[in-house]
């Protein structure tokens, strides 16, 4: 056991749905335990272990002081550092008010709002720390978490790829739903991941795992 790469899972703002799929693995989740030290994970144990940390993977984005502060720590403790998630590595959905005043929001939801310690804007960890790498997805596919965790067990380069989710999609050989429904679709641009999840339910990909490597946007907008 003392030999094991020590790994931890760190929850920020969040709604803890990545980390659900570590936990979702099941079957590779027992292979997993034997080939790591579950050190830190508190959705899964309340048992701690005290760090360093040999891979920690970050879920959630940078909202509060605190999490500024404390995302400092992680990275301090840490030897590889991954964020998993639209919220780690992009902000998430909490960042749509970076786009207005965050007080505004914070004396609409709360009857104290004075009491509420908050950033301006809700940002990805690599704002603050170095990350070693980012994985997309809301929530992040659980095959890619598995590889990616492989691969740093292993020394080796993960197998991650940063084309188009339209690739995914013709290779599952589902119907364009662009072409066939007329729907604007935004796997053009999206970075594949999720097996084309969306497009096999029929419905138009709305870009949960972030923007592709170099893509076209103006050309996707403008047909
Ligand atoms: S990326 Fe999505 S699933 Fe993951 S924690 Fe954020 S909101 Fe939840
Ligand atoms: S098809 Fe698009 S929106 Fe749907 S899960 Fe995949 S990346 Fe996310």
């Amino acid at each position: 056991m003392a030999n094991k790469p020590k790994l931890a899972v760190w929850k920020f703002s969040s709604c803890d749905g990545c980390q659900l799929s570590l936990l979702d693995c099941e079957d590779e989740l027992l292979a997993l335990a034997g080939a790591v030290e579950i050190a830190y994970f508190l959705e899964a144990s309340r048992a701690e272990i005290a760090g360093p940390y040999d891979l920690s993977l970050v879920e959630g984005s940078i909202t509060t002081p605190h999490e500024a502060e404390r995302i400092r720590r992680v990275r301090a403790q840490s030897r590889t550092l991954i964020t998993i998630g639209a919220c780690a590595t992009a902000g998430g959905i909490q960042a749509l008010r970076n786009f207005k005043d965050v007080r505004e929001f914070t004396s609409a939801v709360y009857a104290t709002p004075e009491y509420i310690s908050t950033l301006e804007a809700s940002t990805p960890v690599a704002q603050h720390v170095r990350v070693d790498f980012e994985l997309r997805g809301c929530p992040v596919n659980a095959r890619q978490l598995l590889e990616l965790i492989a691969a740093l067990l292993t020394g080796r380069k993960p197998n991650i790829p940063n084309y188009s989710l339209c690739i995914e999609c013709k290779r599952r050989g589902l119907p364009c739903v662009m072409v066939s429904k007329g729907e604007p679709c935004l796997g053009p641009i999206t970075q594949a991941g999720c097996g084309a999840l969306c497009p096999a339910c029929h419905r138009a990909c709305y870009g949960c795992f972030g923007p592709m490597e170099s893509p076209n946007a103006a050309r996707c907008i403008t047909g």
